[in-house]
């Protein structure tokens, strides 16, 4: 496999900017996938399709693309996108201008968001309403007339255009019977979804949607095209949001006690503005057609569910399945149920209903479900096909759920890489179709003996502690993939009850240890040989950064992923800290600073040692170089010599100098420092970075005894005429006094 297990990032993109439920889609990952892995011409399934850009770098890789999923709104999406960006300008306008009542519709909706501007009196689109429980409290105002901006409390007239709306007006019941079969009573849990929506915007995205019913015809490019852009207002003017900075997912259809009203007129506006971008012509044909063709590329895009599918696509026919996980999240499904029903009717939504409307579904029922799902799909993929999930934004659930399901289907996991980004994973995960079962699975190790392989396998690998959740996840995936490991039926659940008594039984016998206070799982020792893997990813990108001349982040990641095997892969914000760290801006890229120049930091260094030998004399200390492990220089108190270790010790000052902040290692092996004076002497463009460590990695954050010192300011002090040990205080740290207002001139 010439992908291995590198974690490959993609460039992420946006459907719908700023829309939490449609996170960015890797560009790019899905093409490098299939070329490696199933020839031109070949047929890719994409069977729980979501985003709309993903089947597009396949179409122009040259592969023949099925994108399916039992969420028509996906579909509906991406058969919007063959267009032409002028018919869909044209189409637009003549829906901005059609007559609404006396107005036109654009002035008739815009009328419905306009505010009185505190500086100017003038009536002017308001940005969006801050609503405290049942009535809005503010307005966002920019205003184009006098430049007055902010947020500002409402005044009477501002609320003139609330005057006839009611919470369950004619729109609410509107909507509502839209979702249902005419005649069918609506359930309960049904009649609170058109509540996500203020009735201001419930009324904007209505009057939308009804006049282009009126206008365009049900499958025309243009109606289909300022669908999508409805929808994607839609997700934008949801009362859900508690700031309008917020951008997390909703798990509650209720409103929160307070939450931004946005302007749904203007979200229309820019979802329409961003759909234009990814309009194209597509080798789009029917079912028919589609299966007699021999020419790649084309693209059947279809609302079918899983055994659809199975029914329509003739067995063993795909070489690679590109699967999107499906989100196990009620909000999301409710909404999409509201929004399918709203924009395509009843039976369009009718195979959301049970996940929107009934009650809950827990994680072992999604792994058994997509198993089931998985073992169907199998049977449509080619013998030595590739199934390859590719998650975003997902939770280390369901990453967990993913191995196993696909493990206990029977197909064979290839590899595997993920990368954490807040608490959820971005994954790539890889699995074959075994043309036969000979080695697998295969049992008759004591299961025991393989976990405990496993685990010590998996933190010898990544050189450092790590979290339960990361250890359990490469651990599952080590099983599933480098030994035989016969899932059976075994429940996830139970599964995790075994390894939490291995990891206890290793815990009792010494063989494993916690560290940062328990956060971490690591081995009791870590050899001086073995580098962590946060301290090789650093290395790396010092590595490039010399190696490659200008490079972008993009780049930057693409070369770094390739050489950076394994299931764990560093973060993205670590990289970017790294980059910041040793690199600088340029027009083009990021180039090495010079003074990581890895000559200039070797001359550093030996300046800096010399600086704290003549420094440590002066301040009247017996200094010694380079004396004992870790130190490289130690300054002891001259009274102290011939008294015993352990009281000099206590008197004495120890100092590691260094040029970079890869010294998770180091600590590993000197968490405790033998001194309590016991320095890391680092280039002042390394803080930076040692703060994001500090911040961001608990084995540093639980760091106790270590402390900072900068080079320049070790430099400055050398240079006062008497510097005394109280003037080193003011040294000590990453913000030391010295650096702070007011500090500086008692210091020079
Ligand atoms: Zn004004």
């Amino acid at each position: 496999m010439s992908l291995g297990d590198r974690f490959v990032p993609g460039e992420l993109q946006e459907f719908i900017p700023g829309d939490p439920f449609w996170p960015p889609s890797p560009e790019g990952v899905a093409s490098s996938y299939a070329k490696s892995l199933s020839p031109p011409g070949s047929l890719v399934l994409i069977p729980f399709s979501l985003s709309p850009l993903l089947p597009l770098e396949l179409l122009d890789s040259g592969y023949k693309v099925i994108a399916s999923s039992f969420n028509p709104l996906p579909i509906l999406s991406l058969k919007a996108l063959h267009n032409r960006g002028e018919d869909f300008i044209s189409a637009l306008t003549h829906l901005e201008d059609a007559p609404r009542g006396e107005k036109l519709l654009r002035h008739y909706l815009q009328s419905l968001y306009l505010v009185e501007c505190p500086g100017c009196g003038e009536l002017v689109e308001a940005e969006f309403f801050l609503w405290e429980g049942q009535t809005p409290a503010a307005k966002a105002v920019k205003c184009p007339k006098c430049g007055t901006a902010g947020t500002f409390p409402l005044v009477p007239t501002d609320l003139k255009p609330l005057e006839n709306l009611k919470e369950k007006g004619p729109d609410y019941w509107y909507v509502l019977a839209r979702l249902f079969p005419p005649g069918e009573v609506s359930p309960p849990e049904a009649e609170e979804l058109p509540l996500v929506y203020t009735p201001r915007n419930l009324h904007c995205l209505n009057a939308i949607f009804v006049k282009i019913e009126a206008l365009f015809p049900e499958k025309s490019p243009q109606g289909l095209a300022l669908k999508t852009a409805l929808l994607g207002a839609m997700h934008l003017s949801l009362s859900l949001y508690p700031s309008p900075e917020f951008r997390g997912r909703p798990m509650r259809l209720h409103p929160p006690p307070r939450f931004v009203e946005a302007n749904a007129w203007k979200a229309f506006q820019v979802a329409a503005e961003n759909l234009r971008r990814f309009f194209r012509p597509l080798p789009m044909v029917e079912p028919e057609e589609f299966f007699q063709k021999d020419k790649a590329p084309a693209l059947l895009p279809v609302p079918w569910g899983i055994k659809k599918l199975e029914g329509e696509i003739p067995p063993a026919s795909a070489s690679l399945l590109i699967l999107e996980p499906p989100p196990l999240d009620r909000a999301w499904w409710a909404l999409n149920f509201l929004w399918a029903g709203w924009l395509m009717g009843y039976q369009a939504a009718y195979p959301l209903r049970p996940l929107a409307l009934k009650g809950v579904f827990g994680w072992d029922w999604y792994e058994e479900t997509l198993k089931r799902s998985l073992l169907k799909l199998k049977g449509l993929l080619k013998p030595d096909g590739f199934a390859l999930f590719l998650g975003q934004d997902i939770p280390p659930v369901m990453a967990e759920c993913l191995v196993l399901a696909g493990a206990k289907a029977g197909l064979r996991p290839e590899s595997f890489s993920f990368r954490e980004r807040d608490t959820r994973l971005e994954i790539r995960l890889l699995f074959s179709n075994p043309s036969s079962e000979k080695v697998w699975p295969v049992v008759g190790r004591r299961e025991e003996e393989t976990v405990e392989e496993a685990i010590l396998e998996v933190l010898t690998y990544s050189g450092e502690p790590l979290t339960p959740t990361l250890l359990r996840l490469a651990v599952e995936w080590w099983l599933s993939s480098r030994k035989p490991w016969a899932w059976g039926d075994r429940k996830r659940g139970e599964f995790r009850s075994f390894l939490e008594e291995m990891l206890s039984s290793l815990l009792r016998e010494n063989r494993l240890k916690p560290w940062a206070e328990g956060e971490l799982l690591g081995l009791p020792q870590y050899p001086s040989l073995s580098i962590p893997l946060s301290d090789r990813a650093e290395l790396e990108v010092y590595r490039l950064l010399r190696e490659k001349g200008l490079l972008t982040m993009g780049e930057l990641e693409e070369l770094f992923y390739a050489s950076f095997h394994g299931p764990l892969a560093p973060k993205s914000d670590f990289l970017r800290e790294c980059l910041a760290s040793y690199g600088e801006e340029t027009e083009g890229g990021w180039r090495l600073r010079a003074e990581d120049e890895p000559e200039r930091r070797a001359k550093d260094q030996e300046e800096v040692k010399a600086i704290l030998q003549e420094l440590g004399e002066k301040l009247g200390f017996q200094v010694k170089e380079g004396a004992r492990d870790p130190f490289d220089v130690i300054w002891e108190e001259k009274e102290a010599s011939g008294r015993p270790l352990q009281l000099i010790a206590g008197l004495n000052f120890g100092f590691v100098v260094e040029s970079t902040a890869a010294l998770t290692g180091f600590f590993l092996r000197h968490f405790s420092p033998p001194f309590p004076r016991s320095y890391v002497v680092i280039p002042g463009g390394r803080a930076s970075l040692v703060w994001y460590k500090l911040k961001n990695m608990p084995l540093w954050s639980s760091l106790k005894g270590w402390q900072f010192i900068k080079y320049r300011h070790l430099r400055r002090l050398a240079q006062e005429k008497a510097p005394d040990r109280y003037s080193l205080q003011k040294i000590i740290g990453l913000d030391p006094v010295v650096e702070r207002p007011g500090a500086q001139l008692s210091f020079m």
